[in-house]
């Protein structure tokens, strides 16, 4: 087999070597091919083959769940799909369509889950009406049974060796890995800041985006080395080149070996700032990662992540217990719950307000502006915020402010949610702590008001960029105008340095930037003290703090805010970093 390079974005650093797992949609990639009629008994028989293999598959996977601790719920999504795969709507209809319309198996196979989806779309009830998808996901694995490839779902243990290919994954496809251990993901499409990569990022696991034909050049099976530090992957790699990578992935074990030792040690620079890391998280499930990285608390809980992947919503005791577990998980340290930022790429079906594809979704109905919107949704949330503060430390981060407006909006919400609990005789802590996030230009540029009604602020780099530099963020083909290190943005975030420092309002960064080691004396330089990040990226940025000596780098860091010459900024931050 030939061996070839891909070039893409790496989202998520490391190496990975293993075989290529390609996640498809069936409706996609079916071939449509007439067959003589002696052949269609064979082509019958070739549907029940795949039909038995898949049924075998997933009584296997039934066993390996029972052995291990996988949730619950899958089990009854295998009943299901065990159920719809014995109906005979879909095992015996699609032999009659083989033998009228003398048709490939895969053909006819999609064409009754056309039929079976179409009536499924005719259901009133939301819950039946939903499991189109599982007849979907039961195709596919017919139809990969057919082409010659196993199930995309293996038992634990399987994918540890497996990268996943696929064209695009959602953030809400990548959270659902979060319970099987790939080794890698190659997608593309994708710019670096995308909610996916961010996602993949906090699997801890190396990643490639904007391949942009990956998914079609890479075949099932195919060994593949991928390296998310240099961007690239190589596809059925020489002996030499393999042995190569397997020397380097030992060297990084060794690497983070080292880095593991940093732990117990208090982040303090050279000349004596101590400096606050704290952990970026999607899901309760994440804060063990957090705490074995040693995070001092949790600066950004990206609470919407509880929205997807599911039916309905969840309820407030739901939400309550979840951020509950957080609290008291984080025994004492900050625990900061961003209010759910849905929205843009982050799309929760069944909500009125986000059911319209809006024409410009960065700019459009997201985040504080939804809830603001849906008030009772945004009630029951801060509601459940505010119960589990008697649990721990909470502080509420309302995301993507931009007017004075909001603020007294969402504080008169916040205020109502505690009069309910109070008139119910439920705890909370009422002195919670609000921030805000500065993610939009305007909220740095009319920062006063900011500073005077909200307790601290946290720079989200992520959207600051892409809306000072007017870059989607999820968009590959203008990522390469995305860049951290413009002029404009570093203005910002010193403008908003400094604004809270003179006002003495607590500032943090909990965007990409603040878990970018490169960037660490740059951001010390401009007076941060509160970096928060995803959990692998903590100790290497100790690493960096630890031998950073803030009073030594300022001259030149004064330098980078005054400066507009973006290669002048380059050899500046090089400066920094020698
Ligand atoms: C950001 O925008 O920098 C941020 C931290 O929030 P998110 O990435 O979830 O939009
Ligand atoms: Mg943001």
């Amino acid at each position: 087999m030939p061996s070839f390079a891909l070039h893409g974005i790496g989202v998520s650093g490391g190496i990975a070597i293993g075989r290529a797992q390609l996640v498809s949609h069936a409706t996609l990639e079916v071939a449509h091919y007439a067959i003589p009629s002696g052949r269609v008994e064979s082509e019958i028989a070739r549907l029940d083959n795949a039909l038995s293999e898949v049924r075998s598959e997933l009584e296997g996977l039934h066993g390996a769940m029972r052995a291990g601790d996988a949730p619950a719920e899958f089990g009854a999504f295998l009943d299901v799909h065990a159920l719809i795969l014995s109906d005979p709507t879909l095992s015996e209809a699609p032999k009659k369509i083989i033998a009228e319309q003398r048709c490939n198996a895969e053909w006819a196979l999609t064409q009754q889950m056309n039929v079976l989806v179409e009536q499924f779309e005719e259901i009133e009830d939301p819950y039946l009406r939903e499991r189109k998808t599982d007849v979907v996901q039961v195709v596919e694995r017919i139809l990969k049974r057919l082409l010659g490839k196993p199930g995309v779902v293996g038992p634990a243990g399987v994918e540890q060796h497996t990268i996943l290919v696929a064209h695009d994954l959602s953030p809400a496809d990548v959270i659902q890995f979060k319970t099987h251990r790939y080794a890698g993901f190659i997608t593309d499409v994708g710019g670096v800041t995308s909610h996916t990569a961010i996602v993949a990022r906090s699997l801890a696991v190396p990643a490639v985006a904007a391949t942009h034909n990956g998914r079609t050049l890479i075949r099932e099976n195919e060994l593949m080395i991928l390296d998310g530090t240099n961007h690239v992957v190589i596809v059925n790699p020489d002996k030499a080149v393999l042995a190569e990578y397997r020397l380097k992935q030992g060297e990084l074990e060794l690497e983070r070996a080292k880095l593991r030792r940093l732990k117990p040690k208090p982040a303090t620079t050279l000349d004596g700032h101590a400096v606050a890391l704290e952990a970026n998280i999607e899901l309760p499930g994440d804060l063990d990662q957090a705490l074995d990285n040693g995070a001092m608390g949790i600066g950004l809980f990206r609470s919407e992540f509880l929205f997807l992947n599911r039916e309905g919503l969840p309820s407030e005791d739901e939400q309550f217990e979840a951020y509950r577990s957080v609290a008291a998980g984080m025994e004492g340290k900050p625990v900061t719950i961003r209010t759910f930022d849905l929205g843009a790429d982050k799309q929760k079906e069944g909500l009125d307000g986000l059911a319209r594809v809006a024409p410009n979704p960065a700019l459009g109905l997201r985040a504080v502006r939804f809830c603001l919107a849906e008030p009772r949704l945004f009630l029951t949330q801060l509601r459940a915020i505010l119960r589990a503060s008697h649990y721990g430390r909470v502080k509420i981060l309302v995301p993507m402010l931009a007017s004075v407006s909001e603020i007294d909006q969402t504080l008169a919400l916040i205020a109502q949610a505690k009069e309910t609990l109070r008139e119910q005789g439920v705890p909370f802590d009422s002195g919670i702590e609000v921030g805000g996030m500065i993610e939009i230009p305007a909220a740095v540029l009319a920062i006063s008001a900011f500073l005077a009604k909200l307790d601290f602020l946290s720079i989200g780099t992520n959207d600051l960029i892409q809306y000072t530099l007017a870059v989607d963020r999820s968009d590959d083909a203008v990522s390469h105008l995305y860049d951290p290190l413009h002029p404009a943005v570093l203005k910002l975030i010193a403008m908003a340095m400094m604004g809270a420092a003179k006002a003495r309002v607590p500032i943090a960064v909990c965007g990409e930037m603040a878990g970018e080691p490169q960037l660490t004396r740059l951001l010390l330089g401009l007076g941060l003290r509160n970096f928060s990040m995803h959990p692998a990226h903590l100790l290497t940025v100790k690493q960096r703090v630890l031998t950073s000596d803030v009073g030594a780098s300022k001259p030149i860091v004064d330098r980078m805010r005054r400066s507009d010459d973006a290669a002048k900024l380059v050899a500046l931050l090089d400066r920094l970093n020698a």
